[in-house]
């Protein structure tokens, strides 16, 4: 088998951040084994997985949170900038090192469980920690979309973060003032809310959140809307009703939203610091060396991949 180059682990964050990326990072695969679930883990996603390489970043522009249409709120897609960039990683990797690589898709392969958790993956990688509304916060940028290669390559792991960005320190003074932080104030369990929690030696502690209620909020327009929605108009005995169900808008952008993988960005983490950052930078790279390729297409004269 043959080594990775001394620098392949810097040269991929570089190739990650000139495409797009804000972070990059690295976990070890077998760190998984501690926190995910069988099935879920990056070994039973690709054999012989050694190493996680996840890229954060598109978070919502500027624009997007002067917004003043909550449709077009609810049509805009982010999570496919990151995605298209943990794409190219994964074919940079195979056609660069020559090892195998496996872009996660977004989407699980039964209920809500993801095929790899790409939460737990940025924890791993020393990309952010939990929050107390949920989302893995970065300390410099705070929210972000993530998007995770696995990968056969022995690329250099990161170490987890030690110091969290939740709580930021405006929100612990908010805790000192009004027993409350910005994240409980807009959603709070105890008035309709979906979370409780309260801050402990300066350390966020989630007491309560009601996960069904919260799906049933964020994810309005993706496959949950789409599905019931159709179930309704199957079960519609009249004519004109089962017609506005199926041309109204509400199943048109549903539909709209499926075919394009988007999703509502409306979140509480609206009152973050947030630092928008341009997406659109070519990826420059080596043309493919010659042993590139997957082994399924690729000529018997070149080397497979490890
Ligand atoms: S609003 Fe503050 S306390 Fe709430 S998740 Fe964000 S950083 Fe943490």
């Amino acid at each position: 088998m043959a080594d990775l180059p001394p620098r392949a682990t810097k040269q991929l964050k570089s190739v990650a951040l000139k495409s797009g990326a804000t972070v990059c990072g690295i976990a070890d695969a077998t760190a998984f084994d501690a926190h995910a679930p069988e099935k879920h883990r990056p070994g039973d996603l690709l054999p012989g997985a050694r190493s996680v390489v996840v890229v954060g970043g598109a978070q919502p522009r500027e624009g997007d949170w002067a917004a003043t249409s909550p449709w077009v709120m609810q049509t805009m897609g982010t999570t496919e900038r990151i995605q298209g960039v943990g794409r190219r990683l994964a074919q940079y990797i195979e056609s660069e090192f020559g090892y195998y690589a496996l872009y996660v898709p977004p989407g699980t392969a039964s209920g809500d469980t993801p095929f790899l958790s790409l939460m737990l993956a940025a924890q791993l990688a020393g990309l952010g920690s939990k929050s107390l509304a949920g989302p893995v916060l970065n300390r410099d940028h705070g929210f972000m979309y993530w998007s995770a290669v696995i990968t056969t390559a022995p690329f250099e792991a990161d170490g987890v973060e030690t110091t969290p960005a939740c709580p930021a320190p405006a929100c612990r003074e908010m805790w000192d003032r009004e027993r409350t932080t910005p994240c409980l104030a807009t959603c709070p369990g105890s008035n309709g809310g979906c979370l409780s929690g309260k801050l402990e030696n300066g350390r966020a502690v989630r007491t309560f959140y009601d996960a069904a209620r919260c799906n049933t909020r964020v994810h309005t327009h993706w496959v949950g809307g789409f599905q019931k929605v159709l179930e309704e108009t199957l079960n519609e005995p009249d004519r004109e009703k089962r017609k506005m169900l199926l041309y109204g808008d509400f199943f048109t952008r549903s539909h709209h939203l499926l075919l394009h993988e988007h999703r509502a960005v409306l979140r509480v983490h609206a009152r973050l610091p947030r630092r928008p950052r341009a997406q659109g930078d070519e990826i420059t790279m080596k043309p493919p060396a010659p042993t590139a390729g997957h082994p399924r297409f690729a000529p018997a004269s070149r080397a497979p991949l490890q």
